[in-house]
């Protein structure tokens, strides 16, 4: 509930919105049932009505995505990711072409990203997951887990096991001690892929947001000014900067978000496939470019790069800038992340 309540306060500064368009009134709608966060759409509308159903699409649509994206739950009738790892090394799944997409996204991106981010890293991951939750259970008893025991599980983190069959919509994983974890990119590839819906129906002005996984259709007034949208201070969810875009996703990783204590150090939820342990190089990054699900898997990826590698590589991409908090709190900045800084 703690949590749910600083996600609350930290969107309501993330969403500060000013100004009424004309004739239009600003709608705004949560939910929090998806994705294990607090998911927040906003609109400028002519009426409730019209809003209550753009809001209830996005949710229902983000709702198929959650639940075939889910890797610790089943549904009645939905084979997803999960039953994907149950039956890694038995047979193939015949799976929904949503699924698909975003596996194939992901291997695409993973070896554009030299293995940063690494869909297939499920079996290491779970182990943090388990030492994780049992030391946010019991601190007095919180260990780490043993690197035999990691290194052993990094054995079974090959992405080129997952087999993808499209002919036949199936996934299997050849590997049957791999598993996939999908939690540095499904929630916003899912979002990228709910708001390319809304505007092949027509929407052009809307905010969707799950969990800080921002992203903007259109501008704010459908003529061009744009959503102010703010980054987070990792230290303590103050303001670090506001930005201003337009048909654009913001979205950040960080150390802040999942982590527990042992010995009084602080261990975060992104783990560096290179070391198995958390990631040391930065509190933040946050990605700005036009798709969320890869503003959400470069979030993650360029997390596990060393700055002069990820600097060097964002500014390589057009269209995509990035802010780095490093650990003493410095903050640089892509060649061209200024633009999207609101001024005064
Ligand atoms: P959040 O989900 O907290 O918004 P991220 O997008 O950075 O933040 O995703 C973090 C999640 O990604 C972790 O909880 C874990 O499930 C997964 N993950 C952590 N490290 C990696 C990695 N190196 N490669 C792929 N997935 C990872
Ligand atoms: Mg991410």
């Amino acid at each position: 509930m703690k949590k749910i309540i600083s996600l609350l306060l930290a969107l309501s500064f993330s969403l500060t919105l000013s100004g009424c368009r004309q004739g239009k009134k600003r709608y705004e709608a949560q939910f929090l049932q998806l994705f294990d966060t607090v998911t927040t759409v906003v609109a400028y509308m002519d009426s409730k009505d019209g809003f209550t159903e753009f809001s209830s699409m996005i949710r229902d649509t983000l709702n198929t995505y959650h639940q075939l994206y889910d890797i610790y739950h089943d549904y009645d009738g939905v084979q997803n990711i999960k039953t994907i790892n149950d039956n890694a090394g038995k047979r193939p799944v015949k799976v929904d072409n949503r699924i698909i997409e975003l596996l194939k996204f992901s291997k695409r991106t993973y070896a554009e990203t030299g293995g940063r981010c690494n869909i297939a890293l499920g079996a290491v991951l779970k182990i943090w997951h388990d030492y994780r939750e049992a030391g946010i259970d019991n601190p007095e008893s919180a260990v780490l887990p043993e690197m035999d025991e990691l290194k052993e599980a990094a054995r079974h983190t090959d992405i080129d096991k997952i087999i993808i069959d499209e002919e036949n919509s199936t996934v299997f994983l050849s590997d049957p001690k791999m598993s996939l974890d999908v939690g540095a990119v499904a929630k916003g590839y899912a979002v990228e892929q709910t708001a390319r819906l809304a505007q092949e129906k027509g929407y052009d002005s809307a905010l969707i947001s799950v969990g800080g996984n921002v992203r903007a259709i259109g501008s704010k007034d459908g003529k061009g000014k744009p959503w102010n949208i703010g980054v987070q201070n990792p230290d303590d969810n103050s303001e670090l900067l506001m930005t201003e875009i337009s048909g654009r996703s913001v979205v950040t990783s960080g150390i802040y978000q999942r982590y527990y204590t042992v010995n009084g150090r602080e261990y975060h939820h992104i783990i560096d496939p290179q070391t198995l342990m958390p990631s040391e190089y930065y509190k933040a990054v946050t990605i700005i470019c036009p798709d969320s699900g890869m503003a959400d898997y470069l979030s993650t990826a360029v997390f596990n790069m060393p700055y002069e590698e990820g600097l060097a590589y964002i500014n390589s991409l057009s269209g995509v800038e990035a802010v780095w908090v490093m650990r003493d709190g410095e903050v640089r900045y892509s060649d061209n992340f200024k633009q999207y800084v609101k001024s005064d």
